[in-house]
């Protein structure tokens, strides 16, 4: 008896801890676990949107990017450990964006039943070479190092609607594969955004293909499906992370062709600071405007109510902007 009640009182104690301790450590993954609901880990915006559509009332979804911080150089903490460990899904993009995934799913708890889908999966991958000399921050090369022959992996699929199409597929599979009760649910669902994702990959198709101009400059190499896939041709100022340092000669080379092909706009995204868009116009002589990654979210964009769908819009029309 008197071990009963002490044992119950030192549950109560550790419960009270966890709840102390989490209300500590202030604003970071979008959400907690809720017990008897399918619950889904996602690493980022993109794919947390998609699997919220995708899932509706029949998961819980827990993003791991807190908003207004974009995902290179991100790395989990251990309430992330703990949460991870206690759900059923875990879906990550891979191809490189989340460097810190193996050992992440290494520390998860032993009895731990989540399943880890890499989204991307089925996407034709994008090589790049990079030159040396630039620094990767985050992409898990030990000490940042990188040889001039090693080409990597280019993890910006969703950035494509035509990739964004398998990554929702991928989700909308490993949905009913964890939770096969309510796969009409998902397979309903999917068929919906789906069915958005190719009216948007129609609108890029028609409305690119008729553009007089398809080279684009960008702060971030972020746009190498998108490119491909609606026949534009990207420049980056900077590699595939996105706090990496160009060399002045490459920036000089830059506004160069900037200059020769009558480029009018150096592209910039919200989540880095657009000094160096700013620095490559001011030294061409033109302009910059928004072309967004979908990284993730600032919070005026949460607040505003945006979304995968209406960031790509604006990126759209601030492409036909800039190319007629
Ligand atoms: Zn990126």
């Amino acid at each position: 008896m008197l071990f009963k009640s002490l044992h119950r009182g030192v549950l109560l104690t550790l419960t009270l801890l966890v709840f102390l301790l989490l209300a500590a450590c202030g604003p970071k993954s979008s959400g907690s676990i809720v017990k008897g609901k399918v619950n889904v880990i996602t690493t980022f915006y993109p794919i947390y949107e998609f699997a919220s559509e995708i899932g509706g009332d029949d998961i819980n979804a827990i993003n791991l990017l807190p908003v207004g911080v974009e995902p290179h150089d991100w790395t989990p903490r251990s309430q992330d450990i703990i949460n991870t460990s206690k759900a059923q899904l875990f879906l990550y993009n891979g191809a490189g964006l989340e460097g810190w995934v193996p050992n992440f799913l290494k520390s998860l708890d032993s009895d731990s039943k989540v399943q880890a889908t890499q989204v991307s999966k089925g996407v034709d991958y994008i090589m790049s070479d990079e030159e040396d000399g630039h620094d990767h921050g985050g992409e898990g090369e030990a000490g940042g190092e990188v040889s001039t022959d090693t080409l990597h992996t280019d993890p910006h699929t969703w950035v494509s609607p035509k990739s964004a199409l398998i990554m929702a597929k991928n989700i909308k599979e490993s949905l009913q594969s964890v939770d096969p009760s309510h796969k009409d649910g998902y397979e309903e669902r999917y068929n919906k955004l789906a069915e958005r994702l190719e009216t948007l990959d129609r609108k890029f198709t028609l409305e690119l293909t008729k553009l007089p101009n398809h080279e684009i400059v960008v702060s971030h190499q972020a746009f190498a499906y998108l490119a491909r896939d609606y026949g534009l041709t990207q420049h980056a100022i900077m590699g595939l992370s996105a706090d990496a340092e160009p060399r002045s000669q490459d920036l000089l080379k830059l506004a160069d062709l900037v200059k020769k092909k009558g480029i009018r706009y150096i592209f910039f995204e919200e989540l880095v600071s657009d000094k160096l868009a700013k620095t490559l116009a001011g030294e061409a002589g033109v302009s910059t405007m928004v072309l967004n990654p979908v990284e993730g979210l600032t919070e005026a964009q949460e607040k505003n109510g945006d979304n995968y769908f209406t960031l790509m819009e604006k990126n759209l029309q601030n492409l036909i902007l800039a190319l007629q």
